[in-house]
């Protein structure tokens, strides 16, 4: 079956050459590679710096797609949830969160699968109703380094997994992942259950305990370490087997 999944993207700022200060659109390779692994055909839905209102283009979107990857990058606008900028808030583009809360929303509408990454699971958590630590420094229970200073296909501490969560299908009870966030949830979204902790407490995987619809999120990356970390790949290939048994319902 040809499951085509949408990809979330941004807008990069080329910096190189005759096309220098040029915007690009595109996402992190390794999304598109780690999805092409599993089997399915990735398409990357671009953001657009023109539209004011996403929600029909957003749904236009979604309706080619099968399911749908909110992929890692800027923080969530603390508007989202009711809270002022922080000294500490990193970069953010308004655009691009209208732009992925109204494709989460209609992904939602149309019953079609959503795996959030980094600020993908972020941000599913604040349109749900949850809200985040706008830096780690806020958190006075983190201990562990969650954004190493090392390449991404290596891993930096450990997360442990509840027991019957969709993650059980994919890994033990301990997993060591790599970490590039300095964002974390405070209060989790009423319909989700907490599936991975690292062992400070960080939320690093959820999911949605509302069967109407499939929702998981990961805070750490798998898909930069897919191609050399099996459990990671194997993260993917799940998700894809579920956006096909709940295609064939
Ligand atoms: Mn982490």
């Amino acid at each position: 079956m040809n499951l085509v999944i949408g990809l979330s993207g941004s807008i990069f700022l080329n910096m190189e050459d005759t096309f220098r200060g040029y915007k690009r659109a595109y996402v992190n390779n390794d999304y598109v590679e780690s999805i092409v692994r599993a089997g399915a055909i990735p398409m990357i839905l671009p953001v657009s710096l023109e539209i004011k209102n996403f929600k029909s283009y957003a749904k236009a979107m979604i309706d080619k797609v099968d399911a749908l990857v909110l992929t890692g990058g800027q923080d969530v606008n603390p508007y989202l949830y009711n809270e002022e900028p922080a000294l500490e808030l990193g970069e953010i583009f308004e655009e691009r969160d209208l732009f992925d809360i109204e494709l989460y929303k209609a992904a939602i509408e149309a019953k079609k699968p959503v795996f959030g990454v980094c600020r993908g699971l972020q941000l599913i958590n604040v349109i749900e109703g949850g809200s985040l630590y706008q830096d780690l420094s806020y958190a006075d229970f983190v201990k562990i380094k969650h954004s190493q200073n090392d390449h991404p296909t290596r891993t930096i501490h450990y997360i442990d997994f509840e027991e019957n969560t969709f993650f059980s299908k994919v890994y033990d009870k301990k997993y060591k992942v790599n970490s590039f966030h300095h964002q974390i949830i405070k209060d989790l979204a009423k319909d989700f259950k907490i599936c991975a902790k690292s062992a400070d407490g960080v939320i690093e995987a959820f999911e949605c305990i509302n069967d109407e619809k499939f929702v998981i999120g990961v805070q750490y990356h798998p898909e930069m370490n897919s191609c050399v970390d099996i459990k990671s790949q194997k993260l993917f290939n799940e998700f894809i087997k579920e956006v096909e048994n709940r295609k064939m319902k």
